[in-house]
């Protein structure tokens, strides 16, 4: 109840560094001072400020903006005021959270230890803090949608997407977690307790409503799938226009659950086969649907000549299924090949899952929660042995973060009052 009253009013509070406290408190006497500091702060981003839609105001404050002081638990802040459409901004020192007690640099470690893996009540002890706190912390950055985190980063709006759910358990209910990666970075988090394709439609929705909002004209040029029905028929649904593959390692994997009762080492051996198989179509770069459709007719009476006709005519039928999803993969260049990316990124989540599953209950703020540990997988740097130690998957991307300290990226992106 208390979060729709919230919704009335728009959050504009924007999240500003300065450096250290001791500067926060000198120019907070200085409202002039305050103001330049704040601007060339938005300036150095390169961030607009969330104006009301009406204001004819160039979108930025100038120095003869209204402002005024006010308390909020103990700590004087500034609110600063458009003069053209009298939209006002509340501004938040670096070394303060959002309607949060706890301490940023507290906030960090618990957060940290918990996308390391480490469970609630751990971090809790080492922390100092309530479990239901930090679970707390991590909705509250989820407010925020993904999209218009990364979008803040600079990250283009992604044309090529891996999708999959992830399944899980919401205590003794299964659940699933539609999610779109590209490359390092997680677009979209979702949470649903069904898994048809209306209740996927209506997540990876979620993440399309979130996108056109951005840029209207975006569309999604391909998505790659590990096939199964009710997520082709979602991305089919929203993205009429998309090619559509099938993950090909899952397809590898796969081929040996079809020849039940054939010896160990002759399933590897065909596994082989339809590897090298689909590895040298990889290469081709003119490769025509009547080729790969040729070389998996040789293949499949192949395996009728070795394990038996039944098991051939069982690999016929799937690969008739599956085929224009691996032509799909192997036309287009850019089509991610395999969902590895998204299959690193549902493990850590699932880390983190299992670490709080006393929180998940079907009245809770699931969406949000999963939406905070998206930001983390994107925000937080990869460790010192790492391959791309010491930057977070937003800069492999290509993205800019505001600050070399997560913790205030994490703050800033996803503070209300920027645009
Ligand atoms: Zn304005």
């Amino acid at each position: 109840m208390r979060h729709r009253a919230k919704a009335t009013h728009h959050n504009r509070t924007i999240t500003v560094d300065f450096c250290d406290e001791s500067t926060y408190f000198q120019v907070l006497s200085d409202g002039k001072a305050f103001v330049e500091f704040v601007l060339a702060f938005i300036l150095a981003l390169g961030f607009q400020l969330a104006h009301k839609t009406t204001c004819r105001g160039g979108g930025c404050l100038t120095r003869h903006s209204h402002y005024a002081r006010v308390r909020l638990g103990g700590l004087t802040l500034w609110r600063l005021q458009c003069t053209t459409c009298k939209a006002v901004f509340t501004v938040l020192p670096h070394f303060v959270l959002r309607y949060r007690t706890m301490r940023p640099a507290v906030a960090r470690d618990a957060l940290i230890a918990t996308h390391g893996g480490l469970s609630l009540e751990w971090c809790a002890v080492i922390c100092h803090i309530s479990p239901m706190a930090l679970y707390r912390v991590i909705c509250a950055f989820g407010q925020h949608h993904v999209v218009t985190v990364l979008t803040r980063c600079g990250l283009p709006l992604p044309t090529y997407i891996l999708a999959d759910e992830k399944h899980s358990r919401c205590l003794t209910e299964r659940v699933y977690l539609p999610t779109i990666v590209r490359g390092r970075v997680i677009w979209h988090l979702g949470y649903s307790a069904s898994k048809s394709a209306a209740a996927f439609t209506e997540s990876y929705g979620v993440f399309q409503r979130a996108a056109l909002e951005y840029e209207p004209s975006y569309q999604v040029r391909g998505a790659l799938t590990d096939g199964f029905d009710s997520t082709v028929s979602s991305m089919r649904t929203l993205f009429p226009g998309a090619r559509l593959g099938f993950c090909l390692r899952h397809a590898l994997n796969k081929l040996p659950d079809k020849l039940i009762g054939v010896s160990a080492s002759v399933r590897q051996g065909l596994r082989s086969k339809f590897h090298a198989l689909l590895h040298r179509c990889r290469q081709r770069k003119s490769l025509r649907v009547v080729a790969l459709g040729q070389r998996l007719r040789h293949l499949a009476n192949r395996i009728a000549t070795t394990v038996g006709e039944a098991h051939g005519e069982r690999v016929r039928q799937w690969f008739q299924a599956k085929k224009a999803g691996w032509y799909a993969v192997l036309e287009d260049p850019q089509m991610p090949a395999m969902s590895t990316m998204l299959d690193q990124a549902h493990n850590t989540i699932d880390r983190k899952l299992f670490a709080m599953k006393g929180f998940h209950h079907p009245e809770g703020g699931q969406a949000a929660f999963l939406t905070g540990l998206a930001h983390l997988y994107n925000l937080i740097p990869y460790q010192r042995r790492a391959l791309n130690a010491g930057t977070c998957g937003v800069e492999v991307e290509g993205g800019r973060v505001p600050t070399s300290d997560w913790m205030l990226n994490l703050q800033i992106l996803t503070s209300g009052g920027f645009r």
